[in-house]
């Protein structure tokens, strides 16, 4: 399947230059979205909160139908979305399938098979003195949630929790990031081809729409973004105490002892780094090496470079751009904070910055002190692990940690010192494709978390319901209670 036939591998530069102008006047349309006025927002949660009131949500059958509803939409439109995303930052079609698209199906099939199953009340055990009884647990819609979702995996991080929302029975807003506004188009095309509005919504715009709808009192709020945005969604969340899950960014480590197969590592290392041009939130983000290999190890990243993206990864079909021009500036800017080994090119026309490894960077330096959120990866060396590892906990909680050993002490001594959301031992990214594991971060890097049964619970409240029938009805409990501490105390233990 060739969908990009302006763009195959075959076009010159002076071509692709053209084409990438007449991209950005295209974004530049359709970027202009209204944002939503307060009176908007609130008839709109009102409108939900009506819905959902009439209780259909409530039936597992009836979320199964728009659960397939949806996958079937995502199938028809799969061309437009990947077609959306390279329009949004040239992301190629491997890669929007893989990391979009397909995940979000793959999500969607997980649910489906299971959710009646996840749907059904759990029996716990009840203590004697309440017997006789049945204790239940049954997980319960919130009601009416809020999903926002940041821009560099646009499709996925709206659409993945946004399945968790309707398979426990939710209604949904969905807003998703103005900085990847034809991505956020078709999301709103699709979705609106599904769903009543007032089952579900797409709330286009950006930080306006975003404020006014944070002003509004929702059941859940579900956040994907930046942690310092984090907070204004804690705080607005805060006011009518509403629950959150908040999906947040940090600086995610990446330890490579010297036991390790450095071919190997050094693909899973490029590979997680540059992926979606580093604009990954569990990217790792900077790598402590073993000086002891810091030689051979850092050869061998540059060898895997040349070999994922050619001599010139400008011309790659595989590599992105940076989102914007503010972070464009702001990635060029971290070029200067250390020696560049490999990489380092930038084209502020096109937004492109070569995937740049860089050696000698200082810690003060602020490229080890902002989230890099680009493709550039800082590598720092150690002599003894306990250096790195004090070094990891000095800093906020990171998203992921990831470790590269075959020395399974090493291994167990960074994982075991240290905190994270996740992460992955000699691998990098690859634990979020997995459902059984719960996707979040801890302290600045966010609570909670998702993906498979976790998106479900996340956006269920688990009712505790204890049932009692009316015979064996002990006096025991009732006043008065002279007499009855002391055999109470006998039960009890
Ligand atoms: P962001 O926090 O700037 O934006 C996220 C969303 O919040 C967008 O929809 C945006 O419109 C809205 N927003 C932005 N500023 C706001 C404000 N002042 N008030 C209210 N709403 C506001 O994040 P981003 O730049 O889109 O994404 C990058 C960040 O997201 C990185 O820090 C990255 O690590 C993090 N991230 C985390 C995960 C995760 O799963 N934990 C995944 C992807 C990205």
């Amino acid at each position: 399947m060739k969908i990009f036939d302006r763009f195959d591998g075959t076009l010159t530069r002076k071509q692709v230059i053209i084409s990438l102008r007449s991209i950005m006047v295209t974004l530049s349309t359709s970027a202009i979205i209204e944002d939503i006025s307060s009176e908007a927002a609130q008839n709109l949660v009102a409108k939900q909160r009506e819905f959902f009131e009439t209780r259909q949500t409530k039936d597992v059958e009836f979320r199964i139908m728009y659960l397939r509803k949806l996958q079937e939409a995502i199938r028809t439109h799969e061309n437009e979305i990947l077609r959306a995303l390279y329009n949004d930052f040239r992301k190629g079609e491997f890669e929007g399938y893989v990391s979009e698209v397909g995940f979000v199906l793959e999500e969607l099939k997980h649910t489906l098979k299971h959710i009646r199953s996840w749907a059904k009340p759990k029996s716990v055990s009840s203590p004697i003195v309440v017997a006789p009884a049945w204790a239940r647990v049954y997980p319960v819609p919130f009601g009416v949630s809020l999903i926002i979702s940041p821009w560099n995996y646009p499709f996925q991080l709206l659409m993945a929790p946004f399945v968790g929302a309707l398979a426990a029975g939710n209604c949904a807003v969905l807003k998703p990031s103005e900085l990847a506004p034809h991505t956020s188009n078709v999301i709103a095309k699709l979705v609106r081809s599904v769903f009543p509005v007032e089952y579900v919504s797409v709330v286009e715009g950006g930080v306006a729409t975003n404020t006014r709808l944070l002003e509004q009192k929702w059941d859940y709020i579900f956040f994907t973004g930046g942690t310092e945005v984090g907070r204004i969604v804690a705080q607005a969340a805060a006011k009518h105490l509403t629950p959150t899950t908040l999906e947040l960014g940090g600086k995610s480590p990446c330890f490579v002892d010297k036991n390790v197969d450095l071919t190997v590592a050094a693909r899973r290392v490029v590979w997680g780094k540059f992926l979606n041009a580093g604009q990954t939130c569990v990217a790792p983000d900077y790598v402590l090496l073993d000086k002891a290999i810091e030689e051979p190890f850092l050869a061998k990243m540059k060898e895997t470079v040349r070999e994922f993206y050619g001599d010139n990864p400008q011309q790659s079909p595989d590599f992105p751009r940076i989102i914007n021009d503010r972070h464009f500036d702001r990635l060029a800017g971290y070029l200067g904070d250390g020696d560049v080994y490999v990489g380092g090119e930038t084209d502020a026309a096109e937004r492109y910055i070569a995937p740049t490894i860089m050696r000698n960077v200082a810690p003060e330096k602020r490229v080890m002190q902002d989230e890099i959120f680009g493709p550039i990866l800082p590598v720092m060396t150690y002599s003894r692990v306990e250096e790195a590892i004090e070094f990891v906990n000095d800093r906020s909680k990171p998203l992921a940690l990831y470790v590269f050993s075959e020395d399974k002490t090493i291994q167990r001594k960074v994982m075991e010192n240290t905190l994270s959301g996740g992460g992955c031992i000699n691998d990098t990214v690859t634990h979020l494709t997995v459902p059984g594991l719960p996707f979040g971060g801890v302290g600045d890097s966010g609570i909670g978390g998702y993906h498979g049964k976790h998106s479900f619970d996340a956006f269920s409240h688990k009712r505790s319901i204890l049932s009692k029938p009316s015979f064996g009805d002990l006096k025991m409990r009732y006043a008065p209670y002279a007499g009855k501490l002391s055999f109470l105390r006998k039960i009890i233990g």
